[in-house]
């Protein structure tokens, strides 16, 4: 095997492993020049796919691309006999690749490290081998995979039977024969669907213990894809090019049909079009927003359950293998051959523990409540501890002799997935935080292989021999993390990718899914930066140039993006007028915000005319009156109206349980400062003598405003201070303007980029009010009298020009003794919090805005006019407003209008509001 005759004292790096990752990333760190070392404990090259020998497994990502890229040469000299390998040929494959690149001279087999430690003083790692011996090395470079350590069977008893027992993880390599035995199998993830089938055909009873059904598809096994072979034959690079900028790591093109208004013809199309196909991403690609839209996700999920019916016969067992309890997707989906016929055989059974648990593990069986099993042997396809596992169990210490395992206690915590901080010069490939598990791994791996030898070759270059992250960008990274997930449904499910599998593990999302493209691009743009968020030091001195790398909200890029491409004039380039007309096309477009109970049209006296209202009233328990918001929207005093801050209104009204009143109110330029704000203290004066006929509470009104609305919203309130009343209980401002100053650094910071530009802010002032006005409070309320103002919720946005003018006011209403809540919206623009049913990150900032509006309203009974209340029409007293009872509803084409904007932001993972809320997790049967 020509192995290396003896152990080096010291290399430059040491690697462990010898799967993918490891072998690639010790071809590249030799065209560097270094000296490398690969330790692993397996008896040859091959990573997961020398352990993993059961019957039936293969890849499940088609074999033309599950492949090196690197070398166009290796690509030409080795051909798949199948769509989807079997694990000898994967294995025949990997070491082709070691003895064709001359590998096996720098990797010691069957040798585990049992510890690693960082030397401070030599700035080395010092590597302790399972032999004995010790190696010591610049920089330590874990390749130890994703799913390598198997978990133990977290099951009473397993050391009790005497019958033979297998891993699906750990097969024995001279095979198992199971001709003619009584079988169980515990365990229906990818490992028990591959092997079922097989060891079902060898078995003379085979029953499977089955925890949670799983969704899985035909992999229809064959040939390769005559179309990818065409594709790769035509334009080799063009392909590769393409995978390696796709979201999955393999070429496709994102559907833009969505599944909750797709007609049903399309939706069986389509669902039918990914059966036939057999590919896990054409499966996960059928709508655009299934991994964001519980409906969708059920229109999908109920397809294959249809399938899954029509192929089991019997329908007990038909209705047991399928999957309920978590989304599509939100577990890792399955290939299989032959899978769910399986049942169809007379000797094998279905076992469903969720009914009927394992008790424990007899000596000559499995004992579950209520029925006793026996068998000769028992097959354990139970999982592994994901992603972390492999890393934690390594006994890595940092510096300060700090463990990775302690450092990782409440879950991991590393920079791009690469490196963690206080772990100098250690790499870990396919890390947590980084795509691995939901991409095509080879894609992946390449890409962290290439990207931690091109950062080894700047150190060199540069001076520079230790790297490590900084806690500032590895804590902006997680964030970044879980903030993908967060748009997602994938984190609802008990699944490894949250590391449910594993008593005791911490339940974090453990994989970056924001797509292996978002991916590549945030790290190429670490490199772009200097390598930002990185502390190097050497002869050539001590770099940092901390900051955090990806701090948006990744919805509210999609929509940057998505209004970028769109090309839109500036609004301060138009009219007023065709600013308005632009608005309001633009409005029409956007999902429709939540049902409420009840809208009603109407109008109030002004000072100078009748101004429209919308009332909106919340459905459902308590019948009776409600606390009374008057609400006041955006535009700059110059744009909007009541359709548009519609959305927003029915969900601060639906969150809250109070009962919203939006007023429209006069604009610039047509009618100047102070019209706005004199309309706004009228509206709040009218509501306040009609809060009865309103539906209201009296004495529970608050005002809320966003943006110019926030601005009148708050200068109400000073009016109505200085002029004793009416009482308001509280203000709600959301990215307000409170000033007219605009050098603060947040207008620097944001003044441009992020759709309120500080020339639109400008265009907006200059149609508002004179420069002799913008300082007066009523146009600038940060500089008045702020004593004896109602408790404020105050919103503000990192990306907002506005921000730190919202800030300074939340200050200065605290310094005269006003409670202020200030609601930091992380990640977001002046106008994302807003963007209902599209921006789903804005949907915790709403949440908290409502809880603001609950504490403002003391707890109050409801009154004795609640009854009638509830019959529109009954309290209308003279002069009260009349109610039209027109219910704004969410109607067919304003959805399909809304979708052709929204598909864009689904397809890359948005879309569909979700908090906790809104869509009440699935009630667990564990
Ligand atoms: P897995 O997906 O974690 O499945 C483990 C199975 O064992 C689940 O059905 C689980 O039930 C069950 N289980 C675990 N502990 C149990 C217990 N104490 N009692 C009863 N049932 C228990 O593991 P896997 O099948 O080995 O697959 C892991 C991952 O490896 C896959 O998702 C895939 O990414 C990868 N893989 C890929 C391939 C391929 O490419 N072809 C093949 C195999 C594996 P619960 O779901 O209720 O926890």
């Amino acid at each position: 095997m020509n192995e290396p005759s003896s152990v080096p004292e010291q290399v430059d790096v040491v690697v462990v492993g010898a799967g993918f990752s490891g072998l690639y990333m010790l071809y590249r760190l030799r065209q560097l020049g270094l000296s490398v070392y690969v330790l692993d404990s397996a008896g040859d090259v091959g990573g997961t796919w020398y352990w993993n020998r059961y019957p039936g497994a293969r890849c499940d990502v088609p074999t033309t691309d599950y492949a090196y890229s690197f070398d166009p040469e290796l690509e030409k000299a080795w051909t798949w006999s199948e769509k989807y390998a079997t694990q000898p040929e994967i294995l025949d494959y990997l070491r082709f690749v070691a003895d064709r690149y001359g590998l096996r001279s720098d990797i010691e087999f069957s040798a585990t490290v049992t510890s690693a430690r960082w030397d401070e003083q030599e700035k080395r790692w010092r590597i302790t081998t399972g032999h004995g011996t010790e190696i010591r090395c610049r920089y330590y470079i874990m390749a130890t995979g994703c799913l390598s350590l198997p978990k133990s069977p977290d099951i009473e008893g397993t050391d009790r039977f005497a019958g033979q027992v297998y891993f699906t993880s750990r097969w024995p390599h001279e095979g198992a024969d199971l001709t003619g035995q009584r079988v169980a199998v515990i365990g229906t993830g990818s490992s028990g669907i591959q092997s079922i089938p097989l060891i079902a055909r060898q078995a003379s009873q085979l029953t499977v213990f089955q925890r949670t059904a799983n969704f899985s598809i035909p992999a229809h096994n064959g040939p390769a894809s005559a179309d990818r072979l065409k594709q790769l034959g035509e334009d080799r690079d063009g392909y590769r090019h393409a995978a390696r900028w796709s979201r999955g790591g393999i070429p496709m093109e994102p559907t833009d049909v969505l599944g909750v208004t797709a007609s049903q013809a399309v939706r069986r199309e389509r669902f039918e079009a990914a059966w036939e196909l057999g590919e896990l991403f054409g499966i996960l690609n059928v709508f655009a927003d299934q991994a964001v839209n519980p409906a969708s996700n059920d229109i999908l999920a109920e397809m294959i359950r249809e399938k899954i019916r029509s192929i089991v016969k019997d329908p007990e067992t038909a209705e047991m293998l399928s999957p309920k309890g978590h989304y599509f997707g939100t577990k890792r989906p399955c290939l299989d051959t032959g899978y769910f016929e399986t049942y169809n055989m007379p000797h094998v059974r279905l076992v469903d523990l969720r009914k009927q648990p394992i008790v424990s593990i007899t000596e000559d069986g499995i004992e579950t409540a209520g029925q006793s099993f026996g068998f000769d042997a028992i097959v354990y396809a139970t999982g592994f501890d994901a992603m972390t596992g492999p890393l934690v169990g390594a006994n890595v210490a940092g510096r300060d002799g700090l463990s990775l395992k302690a450092k990782w206690e409440a879950g991991p915590s590393a920079y791009l997935g690469l490196m963690t901080a206080g772990f100098p010069n250690f790499f870990m490939l396919t890390g947590p935080g980084s795509p691995s598990v939901l991409s095509n791994m080879t894609v992946s791996i390449e890409q962290h292989v290439d990207w931690v030898a091109r950062c080894l070759k700047d150190m060199r270059e540069e001076g520079f021999e230790t790297i490590e992250p900084t806690a500032l960008a590895e804590s902006g990274w997680n964030q970044h993390v879980q903030d993908c997930a967060a748009i997602t449904l994938l984190p609802t499910a008990d699944s490894w990718y949250m590391g449910a599998n594993v008593p005791g593990k911490p339940r974090v999302f453990l994989p970056y899914i924001g797509g292996v493209d978002a991916y590549r691009q945030a790290c190429d743009d670490v490199v772009e930066q200097g390598y930002l968020g990185f502390r190097m030091t050497g002869p050539g001195g001590d770099r940092c140039r901390d900051g955090i790398i990806r701090r948006m909200q990744p919805d509210v890029a999609m929509v940057l993006e998505f209004l970028a491409a769109m090309g839109l004039p500036p609004l301060d380039t138009l009219s007023p007028a065709d600013a308005r007309a632009l608005m309001a096309a633009t409005a029409a477009t956007r999902p429709p915000g939540p049902e409420v109970g009840e809208v009603t049209d109407g109008v109030i006296p002004g000072p100078s005319g009748d101004l429209p209202y919308r009332l909106y009233r919340p459905a459902g328990p308590p019948e009776g009156p409600r606390p009374l918001v008057v609400y006041f929207h955006g535009g700059g005093w110059v744009l909007g109206n009541l359709d548009s801050d519609d959305p927003l209104c029915r969900d601060l009204c639906e969150r809250s349980g109070a009962a919203v009143i939006s007023v429209n109110y006069r604009h610039a330029p047509e009618a100047r400062f102070p019209a706005a704000a004199l309309d706004a203290f009228a509206a709040v004066q009218w509501a306040d003598a009609n809060a009865v006929e309103l539906g209201g509470i009296p004495g529970q009104l608050a005002v809320a405003g966003w943006s110019a609305g926030a601005n009148i919203a708050t200068v109400t309130c000073q009016q109505a201070r200085d002029a004793r009343g009416p009482h308001i209980c509280g203000q709600v401002l959301i990215c307000p303007v409170v000033d007219s100053d605009m050098t603060r650094p947040s207008y620097q910071e944001n003044g441009d980029g992020y759709i309120l530009t500080t020339t639109l802010m400008r265009w907006f002032w200059d149609h508002y009010a004179d420069p002799a006005d913008r300082g007066h409070p009523r146009a600038a309320p940060l500089r008045g009298d702020l004593q004896g103002l109602p408790s404020t919720c105050i919103v503000a946005a990192d990306f907002d020009p506005l921000r730190d003018e919202g800030v300074a006011y939340a200050r200065a209403l605290e310094a005269v003794g006003v409670p202020v809540r200030l609601t930091r919206a992380r990640g977001h623009t002046h106008t994302s919090v807003t963007m209902v049913g599209t921006v789903i990150s804005g949907a915790p900032v709403r949440a908290e805005i409502a809880e603001a509006l609950r504490d403002f309203f003391p707890a109050a009974e409801p009154l004795e006019h609640g009854r009638s209340w509830a019959m529109p029409g009954r309290m209308k007293r003279p002069g009260a407003p009349e109610r039209q009872n027109r219910t704004l509803r969410a109607t067919g084409p304003r959805v399909v209008t809304a979708a052709v904007v929204a598909s864009r932001y689904a397809r890359q993972g948005a879309f569909h509001e979700r908090d906790p809320g809104r869509n009440p997790p699935f009630v667990r049967e564990k």
